[in-house]
Protein backbone atom coordinates (compact mmCIF):
# COMPACT_ATOMS: atom_id res chain seq x y z
CA UNK A 1 0.00 0.00 0.00
CA UNK A 2 0.74 3.65 -1.00
CA UNK A 3 -0.11 6.55 1.15
CA UNK A 4 0.95 9.97 1.42
CA UNK A 5 0.74 11.51 5.30
CA UNK A 6 0.61 15.26 5.97
CA UNK A 7 2.87 16.10 8.98
CA UNK A 8 2.08 19.36 11.35
CA UNK A 9 4.36 18.70 14.37
CA UNK A 10 3.34 22.74 15.27
CA UNK A 11 4.48 24.08 18.64
CA UNK A 12 6.32 22.48 21.83
CA UNK A 13 6.53 19.39 22.28
CA UNK A 14 4.38 18.68 19.21
CA UNK A 15 7.52 17.97 17.10
CA UNK A 16 9.24 15.50 19.52
CA UNK A 17 5.89 13.49 19.93
CA UNK A 18 4.99 13.70 15.83
CA UNK A 19 8.76 12.13 15.55
CA UNK A 20 7.86 8.91 17.42
CA UNK A 21 4.45 8.54 15.21
CA UNK A 22 7.05 8.91 12.27
CA UNK A 23 9.58 6.37 13.33
CA UNK A 24 6.69 3.67 14.21
CA UNK A 25 4.68 4.18 10.82
CA UNK A 26 7.91 4.15 9.13
CA UNK A 27 8.65 0.20 11.10
CA UNK A 28 5.19 -0.65 10.05
CA UNK A 29 5.93 0.37 6.51
CA UNK A 30 9.19 -1.99 6.60
CA UNK A 31 8.05 -4.50 8.51
CA UNK A 32 4.38 -4.70 6.54
CA UNK A 33 5.40 -3.81 2.78
CA UNK A 34 3.78 -0.55 2.88
CA UNK A 35 5.22 3.06 1.82
CA UNK A 36 4.03 6.31 3.41
CA UNK A 37 5.61 9.37 2.20
CA UNK A 38 5.22 12.07 4.54
CA UNK A 39 5.10 15.80 4.31
CA UNK A 40 5.55 18.84 6.53
CA UNK A 41 3.53 21.53 6.91
CA UNK A 42 2.88 24.69 9.50
CA UNK A 43 0.68 25.35 11.70
CA UNK A 44 0.47 27.21 15.03
CA UNK A 45 2.72 29.44 16.99
CA UNK A 46 5.52 28.72 14.23
CA UNK A 47 3.51 29.72 11.13
CA UNK A 48 2.45 32.54 12.50
CA UNK A 49 6.24 33.68 13.37
CA UNK A 50 6.88 32.09 9.83
CA UNK A 51 3.93 32.97 7.92
CA UNK A 52 2.25 35.52 9.61
CA UNK A 53 -1.04 33.64 9.80
CA UNK A 54 -1.72 30.37 12.39
CA UNK A 55 -2.53 28.43 9.18
CA UNK A 56 -0.78 29.30 5.83
CA UNK A 57 -2.96 28.17 2.10
CA UNK A 58 -0.23 25.70 1.19
CA UNK A 59 -0.90 24.09 4.57
CA UNK A 60 -4.20 23.62 4.10
CA UNK A 61 -3.55 22.25 0.80
CA UNK A 62 -1.09 19.77 1.27
CA UNK A 63 -3.86 18.09 4.00
CA UNK A 64 -6.28 18.03 1.19
CA UNK A 65 -4.28 16.30 -0.69
CA UNK A 66 -3.13 13.83 1.44
CA UNK A 67 -4.73 10.93 2.25
CA UNK A 68 -4.41 11.33 6.35
CA UNK A 69 -3.56 14.22 8.64
CA UNK A 70 -0.98 13.71 11.25
CA UNK A 71 -1.24 16.75 14.33
CA UNK A 72 1.26 17.30 17.35
CA UNK A 73 -0.57 20.70 19.25
CA UNK A 74 0.03 24.09 18.86
CA UNK A 75 0.42 27.28 21.23
CA UNK A 76 2.61 28.29 23.80
CA UNK A 77 3.57 31.08 26.20
CA UNK A 78 5.11 33.04 23.61
CA UNK A 79 2.02 33.60 21.60
CA UNK A 80 -0.85 34.17 24.54
CA UNK A 81 -0.73 37.66 24.19
CA UNK A 82 -0.62 38.42 20.15
CA UNK A 83 -4.25 39.25 18.24
CA UNK A 84 -6.92 37.29 18.21
CA UNK A 85 -6.99 35.81 14.75
CA UNK A 86 -3.56 34.93 15.23
CA UNK A 87 -3.40 33.11 18.11
CA UNK A 88 -2.45 29.88 17.34
CA UNK A 89 -5.50 27.44 18.35
CA UNK A 90 -7.12 29.32 15.59
CA UNK A 91 -5.04 27.47 13.05
CA UNK A 92 -6.33 24.24 15.22
CA UNK A 93 -10.10 25.94 14.51
CA UNK A 94 -9.72 26.58 10.67
CA UNK A 95 -8.36 23.48 10.19
CA UNK A 96 -10.83 21.28 11.46
CA UNK A 97 -13.66 23.75 9.33
CA UNK A 98 -11.05 23.36 6.26
CA UNK A 99 -11.02 19.93 6.28
CA UNK A 100 -14.77 19.77 7.88
CA UNK A 101 -13.55 17.22 10.61
CA UNK A 102 -17.36 17.02 12.05
CA UNK A 103 -16.36 14.47 14.66
CA UNK A 104 -13.44 13.70 16.83
CA UNK A 105 -12.94 10.25 17.98
CA UNK A 106 -11.31 9.63 21.78
CA UNK A 107 -10.55 6.01 23.03
CA UNK A 108 -9.85 5.93 26.75
CA UNK A 109 -8.29 2.68 27.49
CA UNK A 110 -7.69 0.76 30.67
CA UNK A 111 -3.58 -0.73 30.33
CA UNK A 112 -3.06 -2.87 33.34
CA UNK A 113 0.61 -1.89 33.53
CA UNK A 114 -0.37 1.59 33.85
CA UNK A 115 -3.49 1.36 36.66
CA UNK A 116 -1.35 2.41 39.54
CA UNK A 117 -0.19 5.69 37.24
CA UNK A 118 -4.33 6.51 37.31
CA UNK A 119 -5.73 8.31 40.40
CA UNK A 120 -8.72 6.11 40.40
CA UNK A 121 -8.91 2.91 42.08
CA UNK A 122 -7.65 -0.45 40.22
CA UNK A 123 -11.33 -1.71 40.60
CA UNK A 124 -12.78 1.35 39.51
CA UNK A 125 -11.11 1.47 36.30
CA UNK A 126 -10.14 -1.76 35.23
CA UNK A 127 -10.69 -2.92 32.04
CA UNK A 128 -13.20 0.30 30.93
CA UNK A 129 -12.97 1.13 27.13
CA UNK A 130 -15.24 4.57 26.55
CA UNK A 131 -14.76 5.95 23.03
CA UNK A 132 -16.02 9.44 23.32
CA UNK A 133 -17.02 11.19 19.77
CA UNK A 134 -17.35 14.90 20.41
CA UNK A 135 -18.79 16.99 17.81
CA UNK A 136 -16.10 19.50 16.52
CA UNK A 137 -17.08 21.69 14.37
CA UNK A 138 -20.46 23.40 15.58
CA UNK A 139 -21.27 25.05 18.84
CA UNK A 140 -19.67 27.70 20.93
CA UNK A 141 -16.37 27.05 19.63
CA UNK A 142 -17.73 28.62 16.13
CA UNK A 143 -20.83 30.13 16.43
CA UNK A 144 -21.39 33.71 15.73
CA UNK A 145 -21.74 36.74 16.92
CA UNK A 146 -18.62 36.28 19.37
CA UNK A 147 -17.76 39.91 20.68
CA UNK A 148 -17.00 42.18 23.82
CA UNK A 149 -19.87 43.79 24.08
CA UNK A 150 -21.82 47.07 26.05
CA UNK A 151 -25.13 46.39 27.89
CA UNK A 152 -26.84 49.25 29.95
CA UNK A 153 -23.71 51.02 30.58
CA UNK A 154 -22.02 47.93 31.08
CA UNK A 155 -18.81 45.97 29.88
CA UNK A 156 -19.24 42.19 29.06
CA UNK A 157 -18.70 39.17 26.28
CA UNK A 158 -20.68 37.25 24.17
CA UNK A 159 -20.21 34.08 22.50
CA UNK A 160 -22.84 32.44 20.38
CA UNK A 161 -24.11 28.40 20.59
CA UNK A 162 -25.93 27.46 17.55
CA UNK A 163 -26.37 23.78 16.26
CA UNK A 164 -28.16 22.90 13.09
CA UNK A 165 -29.93 19.47 12.78
CA UNK A 166 -27.94 18.58 10.39
CA UNK A 167 -24.72 19.08 12.52
CA UNK A 168 -26.20 17.07 15.28
CA UNK A 169 -27.37 14.09 12.88
CA UNK A 170 -24.53 13.14 11.32
CA UNK A 171 -22.35 13.31 14.69
CA UNK A 172 -25.17 11.10 16.53
CA UNK A 173 -25.26 8.72 13.66
CA UNK A 174 -21.23 8.15 13.60
CA UNK A 175 -21.85 6.97 17.28
CA UNK A 176 -24.54 4.81 16.51
CA UNK A 177 -22.76 3.23 13.77
CA UNK A 178 -19.74 2.88 16.25
CA UNK A 179 -21.66 1.42 19.09
CA UNK A 180 -23.15 -1.46 16.68
CA UNK A 181 -19.95 -2.51 15.91
CA UNK A 182 -19.10 -2.30 19.90
CA UNK A 183 -21.35 -3.46 23.06
CA UNK A 184 -24.18 -1.51 21.54
CA UNK A 185 -24.90 1.27 24.07
CA UNK A 186 -25.10 5.13 23.34
CA UNK A 187 -24.48 8.02 25.79
CA UNK A 188 -25.73 10.94 24.83
CA UNK A 189 -24.70 14.03 26.94
CA UNK A 190 -26.44 17.16 26.95
CA UNK A 191 -27.89 20.20 29.09
CA UNK A 192 -31.38 19.89 27.85
CA UNK A 193 -32.65 21.00 31.46
CA UNK A 194 -31.37 24.55 30.41
CA UNK A 195 -30.20 25.08 26.86
CA UNK A 196 -32.42 24.93 23.72
CA UNK A 197 -29.43 23.40 21.29
CA UNK A 198 -29.40 20.24 23.81
CA UNK A 199 -33.25 19.95 23.62
CA UNK A 200 -32.88 19.78 20.05
CA UNK A 201 -29.78 17.29 20.54
CA UNK A 202 -32.37 15.16 22.58
CA UNK A 203 -34.76 15.23 19.97
CA UNK A 204 -32.67 14.22 17.17
CA UNK A 205 -30.66 11.60 19.54
CA UNK A 206 -33.79 9.82 19.81
CA UNK A 207 -35.28 10.11 15.84
CA UNK A 208 -31.40 8.49 15.34
CA UNK A 209 -32.26 5.63 18.14
CA UNK A 210 -34.88 4.23 15.89
CA UNK A 211 -32.48 3.20 12.90
CA UNK A 212 -30.32 1.74 15.18
CA UNK A 213 -32.97 -0.72 16.89
CA UNK A 214 -29.81 -3.04 18.73
CA UNK A 215 -28.24 0.09 20.10
CA UNK A 216 -29.53 1.10 23.99
CA UNK A 217 -29.28 4.89 24.33
CA UNK A 218 -29.47 6.93 26.98
CA UNK A 219 -29.29 10.84 28.24
CA UNK A 220 -27.59 12.39 30.87
CA UNK A 221 -26.77 15.54 31.83
CA UNK A 222 -23.00 16.75 31.27
CA UNK A 223 -23.07 17.63 35.01
CA UNK A 224 -23.99 14.15 36.44
CA UNK A 225 -22.10 12.74 32.88
CA UNK A 226 -18.64 14.61 34.73
CA UNK A 227 -19.65 12.75 38.08
CA UNK A 228 -20.40 9.63 36.28
CA UNK A 229 -16.71 9.20 34.29
CA UNK A 230 -15.07 9.50 38.02
CA UNK A 231 -17.84 7.19 39.80
CA UNK A 232 -18.45 4.38 37.69
CA UNK A 233 -16.74 4.50 33.92
CA UNK A 234 -17.32 1.22 33.42
CA UNK A 235 -21.22 2.00 32.62
CA UNK A 236 -19.56 3.84 29.06
CA UNK A 237 -19.19 2.23 25.75
CA UNK A 238 -19.68 5.12 23.11
CA UNK A 239 -20.52 8.66 24.76
CA UNK A 240 -21.31 11.60 22.14
CA UNK A 241 -21.34 14.90 22.99
CA UNK A 242 -21.47 18.53 21.41
CA UNK A 243 -18.14 20.06 21.23
CA UNK A 244 -17.40 22.24 24.37
CA UNK A 245 -18.77 19.92 26.85
CA UNK A 246 -16.89 16.81 25.15
CA UNK A 247 -13.50 19.13 25.21
CA UNK A 248 -14.23 19.54 29.05
CA UNK A 249 -15.32 15.45 29.22
CA UNK A 250 -12.58 13.97 27.39
CA UNK A 251 -9.85 15.49 29.40
CA UNK A 252 -11.53 14.49 32.24
CA UNK A 253 -11.50 11.02 31.00
CA UNK A 254 -8.19 10.89 30.31
CA UNK A 255 -6.87 10.51 33.57
CA UNK A 256 -8.37 7.05 33.75
CA UNK A 257 -5.77 6.27 31.26
CA UNK A 258 -2.73 7.81 33.98
CA UNK A 259 -2.03 10.74 31.70
CA UNK A 260 -2.74 12.72 29.29
CA UNK A 261 0.31 11.42 27.44
CA UNK A 262 -1.31 8.87 26.56
CA UNK A 263 -4.30 9.80 24.21
CA UNK A 264 -4.74 9.51 20.81
CA UNK A 265 -7.28 10.84 18.97
CA UNK A 266 -9.15 10.56 15.31
CA UNK A 267 -11.36 13.35 13.87
CA UNK A 268 -13.31 12.59 10.95
CA UNK A 269 -15.33 14.28 7.78
CA UNK A 270 -18.22 12.75 5.36
CA UNK A 271 -15.43 13.18 2.09
CA UNK A 272 -12.05 14.03 3.16
CA UNK A 273 -8.64 12.95 4.80
CA UNK A 274 -8.80 12.38 8.32
CA UNK A 275 -6.83 13.82 11.08
CA UNK A 276 -5.28 12.10 14.09
CA UNK A 277 -3.69 13.61 16.94
CA UNK A 278 -2.71 13.07 20.45
CA UNK A 279 -5.12 15.27 22.71
CA UNK A 280 -2.52 16.94 24.73
CA UNK A 281 -1.46 20.13 24.28
CA UNK A 282 1.93 21.84 23.79
CA UNK A 283 3.64 21.07 27.65
CA UNK A 284 5.60 24.26 27.78
CA UNK A 285 6.92 23.24 30.95
CA UNK A 286 8.91 19.88 29.24
CA UNK A 287 9.36 21.06 25.60
CA UNK A 288 12.72 20.82 24.41
CA UNK A 289 13.48 18.28 27.12
CA UNK A 290 13.30 15.01 25.79
CA UNK A 291 10.75 14.37 28.36
CA UNK A 292 7.48 13.98 26.79
CA UNK A 293 5.26 11.00 26.66
CA UNK A 294 4.62 9.79 22.82
CA UNK A 295 2.90 7.18 22.93
CA UNK A 296 -0.80 9.77 22.17
CA UNK A 297 0.82 10.49 19.06
CA UNK A 298 1.85 6.74 18.52
CA UNK A 299 -1.78 5.52 19.64
CA UNK A 300 -2.96 8.34 16.99
CA UNK A 301 -0.94 7.11 14.41
CA UNK A 302 -2.23 3.56 14.47
CA UNK A 303 -5.94 4.83 15.14
CA UNK A 304 -4.42 6.31 11.38
CA UNK A 305 -3.39 2.70 10.21
CA UNK A 306 -6.83 1.18 11.44
CA UNK A 307 -9.68 3.78 10.37
CA UNK A 308 -8.20 5.33 7.38
CA UNK A 309 -6.11 3.25 5.77
CA UNK A 310 -7.84 -0.14 6.73
CA UNK A 311 -4.61 -2.19 8.07
CA UNK A 312 -5.58 -3.62 11.11
CA UNK A 313 -3.08 -6.41 11.68
CA UNK A 314 -0.59 -3.33 11.35
CA UNK A 315 -2.81 -1.53 13.82
CA UNK A 316 -2.58 -4.16 16.31
CA UNK A 317 0.84 -4.74 15.90
CA UNK A 318 1.33 -1.08 16.85
CA UNK A 319 -1.05 -0.89 19.70
CA UNK A 320 0.96 -4.60 20.83
CA UNK A 321 4.18 -3.34 21.07
CA UNK A 322 2.93 -0.14 23.28
CA UNK A 323 1.38 -3.19 25.57
CA UNK A 324 4.42 -5.35 25.38
CA UNK A 325 6.86 -2.05 26.18
CA UNK A 326 4.93 -1.20 29.37
CA UNK A 327 4.50 -4.15 30.10
CA UNK A 328 8.22 -4.71 30.35
CA UNK A 329 8.16 -1.42 32.93
CA UNK A 330 9.46 1.45 30.48
CA UNK A 331 8.26 4.78 31.46
CA UNK A 332 8.18 8.32 30.42
CA UNK A 333 8.27 10.61 33.48
CA UNK A 334 4.18 11.35 33.22
CA UNK A 335 3.84 7.78 34.22
CA UNK A 336 6.95 6.71 36.07
CA UNK A 337 6.63 4.78 39.40
CA UNK A 338 9.59 3.49 41.56
CA UNK A 339 11.27 0.86 40.62
CA UNK A 340 10.54 1.68 36.64
CA UNK A 341 12.84 1.81 33.55
CA UNK A 342 12.54 5.33 33.07
CA UNK A 343 13.11 6.68 29.68
CA UNK A 344 13.14 9.71 27.53
CA UNK A 345 10.87 10.27 24.58
CA UNK A 346 13.39 9.12 22.11
CA UNK A 347 14.15 5.94 23.92
CA UNK A 348 10.52 5.09 24.63
CA UNK A 349 9.95 5.56 20.67
CA UNK A 350 12.99 3.35 19.76
CA UNK A 351 11.73 0.51 21.86
CA UNK A 352 8.08 0.59 20.45
CA UNK A 353 9.89 0.78 17.22
CA UNK A 354 12.33 -2.42 17.95
CA UNK A 355 9.64 -4.39 19.27
CA UNK A 356 7.04 -3.79 16.22
CA UNK A 357 10.68 -4.76 14.01
CA UNK A 358 10.97 -7.63 16.23
CA UNK A 359 9.09 -10.52 14.29
CA UNK A 360 9.31 -13.44 16.76
CA UNK A 361 8.59 -10.66 19.76
CA UNK A 362 5.81 -9.31 17.78
CA UNK A 363 3.75 -12.54 16.83
CA UNK A 364 4.38 -13.33 20.66
CA UNK A 365 2.74 -10.37 21.93
CA UNK A 366 0.22 -10.14 18.98
CA UNK A 367 -1.37 -13.70 20.47
CA UNK A 368 -1.22 -12.96 24.29
CA UNK A 369 -3.42 -9.63 22.95
CA UNK A 370 -5.82 -10.76 20.36
P1 LIG B 1 -0.92 20.49 28.07
O1 LIG B 1 -1.68 19.31 27.61
O2 LIG B 1 0.09 21.03 27.14
O3 LIG B 1 -0.17 20.15 29.46
C1 LIG B 1 -0.86 19.83 30.66
C2 LIG B 1 0.08 19.03 31.58
O4 LIG B 1 0.23 17.72 31.05
C3 LIG B 1 1.47 19.62 31.67
O5 LIG B 1 1.96 19.44 32.97
C4 LIG B 1 2.29 18.80 30.70
O6 LIG B 1 3.65 18.70 31.00
C5 LIG B 1 1.60 17.45 30.76
N1 LIG B 1 1.65 16.75 29.46
C6 LIG B 1 0.92 17.01 28.36
N2 LIG B 1 1.27 16.19 27.37
C7 LIG B 1 2.24 15.39 27.85
C8 LIG B 1 3.02 14.33 27.29
N3 LIG B 1 2.86 13.93 26.02
N4 LIG B 1 3.95 13.76 28.07
C9 LIG B 1 4.14 14.13 29.35
N5 LIG B 1 3.42 15.12 29.93
C10 LIG B 1 2.50 15.75 29.20
O7 LIG B 1 -2.00 21.61 28.46
P2 LIG B 1 -1.78 23.14 28.89
O8 LIG B 1 -0.57 23.25 29.76
O9 LIG B 1 -3.09 23.58 29.39
O10 LIG B 1 -1.52 23.92 27.54
C11 LIG B 1 -0.23 24.26 27.03
C12 LIG B 1 -0.39 24.85 25.64
O11 LIG B 1 -0.93 23.85 24.76
C13 LIG B 1 -1.37 26.03 25.60
O12 LIG B 1 -0.84 26.99 24.72
C14 LIG B 1 -2.64 25.43 25.04
O13 LIG B 1 -3.43 26.37 24.34
C15 LIG B 1 -2.08 24.38 24.11
N6 LIG B 1 -3.00 23.26 23.83
C16 LIG B 1 -3.01 22.79 22.56
C17 LIG B 1 -3.79 21.70 22.25
C18 LIG B 1 -3.77 21.18 20.85
O14 LIG B 1 -2.96 21.61 20.06
N7 LIG B 1 -4.61 20.22 20.49
C19 LIG B 1 -4.55 21.06 23.24
C20 LIG B 1 -4.49 21.55 24.55
C21 LIG B 1 -3.69 22.65 24.83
Amino acid sequence: MEKRIAVLPGDGIGKEVTNGAIAVLQAVGERFNHQFHFSFGRIGGNAVDTDGTPLPDETIALCKESDAVLLGAVGGPKWDNIAVELRPEQGLLKIRKELELYGNLRPTLYYGSLADASPLRKEIIEDIDILMVRELTGGIYFGTPRERTMRDGEPGALDTLYYSRREIERVIRTAFELASTRRKKVTSVDKANVLETSRLWREVAEEIAKEFPEVTLEHILVDNAAMQIIRNPKQFDVVVTENMFGDILSDEASVITGSLGMQPSASISENGPYLYEPIHGTAPDIAGQNLANPIGAIMSAAMMLRVSFGLTEEADAVEAAVNQVLDSGYRTGDIAFEGCKRVSTTEMIDEIKATIMDTDALLKIQNCYS
